[in-house]
């Protein structure tokens, strides 16, 4: 069974004066271990459809299956999911890493003891340990994210939904990010993460799925996008 499977979905804004077509056709598919890039400029439509995947905009069309379950109708498929949707904002800034860990732990249904211990580890190998104490206002944009990617896991989630996770960090912060993804797929969860930087896909995914105004225009196997294509292409595509 595939971790998630999204299909044709579709999300139309309504605002009193007009109404856009942010999502026309996208659909998705992750086995376990796997990262799909979702790539595309900006405005393309792929945070809407992330938002879709995660229970948070309804869609007007198409289905959506996280292990089976229908996120919008079934809240036991959210235990399944975590995610990172607006850069570090998914956090209490005025908190410490490891109160953030214990707050969204019990809000994800573990005990406050489990929390503690989940948190204490994620902590651990996210290389947080001595950050553990100090406000998320004090820490660095790369310090905040890596919190962010610990609180979206601490329920032990299958799927991670990642929007832009490299987006304003400096290098080294990037680097940090993208050995964490690795790792967290190769423990068999999967991942989609945004991006409109071709080498942040390339660096990061086994699949690639582009979005151009709001549908899926190609999706490959990453190294054949690569081949097929020489870098600069897409970036000039992308820009
Ligand atoms: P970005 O990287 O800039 O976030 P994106 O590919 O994630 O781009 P979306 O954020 O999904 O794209 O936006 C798709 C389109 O929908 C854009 O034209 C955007 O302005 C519009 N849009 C997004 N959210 C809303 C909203 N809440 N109400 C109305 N229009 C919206």
């Amino acid at each position: 069974m595939p971790i998630l499977n999204a299909q044709n979905l579709q999300k139309c804004y309504k605002t009193h004066r007009k109404s856009l077509m942010a999502v026309k056709d996208v659909s998705l598919q992750l086995a376990a271990g796997e990262v799909l890039a979702f790539l595309g400029p900006n405005g393309a439509g792929k945070t809407t459809s992330i938002k879709m995947i995660a229970g948070l905009i309804q869609p007007d069309q198409g289905n959506i299956r996280i292990l089976d379950l229908d996120p919008h109708r079934e809240p036991e498929a959210l235990k399944h999911l975590g995610a990172v949707l607006e850069g570090n904002r998914n956090l209490y800034w005025r908190l410490t890493p490891e109160e953030n860990l214990e707050y969204f732990g019990v809000l994800r249904g573990l005990t406050r003891k489990q929390a503690r211990q989940q948190g204490r580890r994620l902590l651990d190998r996210f290389e947080l340990n001595h950050k553990r104490k100090e406000t998320i206002q004090k820490l660095s944009r790369g310090m905040q994210q890596k919190v962010a990617i610990a609180v979206a896991m601490v329920h032990d989630p299958k799927l991670l939904l990642l929007d832009e996770p490299t987006l304003g960090l400096d290098v080294e912060a990037t680097e940090t990010v993208k050995r964490l993804v690795r790792e967290i797929a190769s423990e068999g969860r999967g991942i989609v993460l945004t991006t409109h930087q071709l080498d942040v896909a390339e660096a990061l995914s086994d699949r690639v799925a582009i979005i151009n105004q709001g549908s899926i225009v190609t999706e490959k196997p990453t190294h054949e996008l690569i081949n097929q294509f020489s870098s600069s292409t897409y970036r000039i595509a992308l820009e």
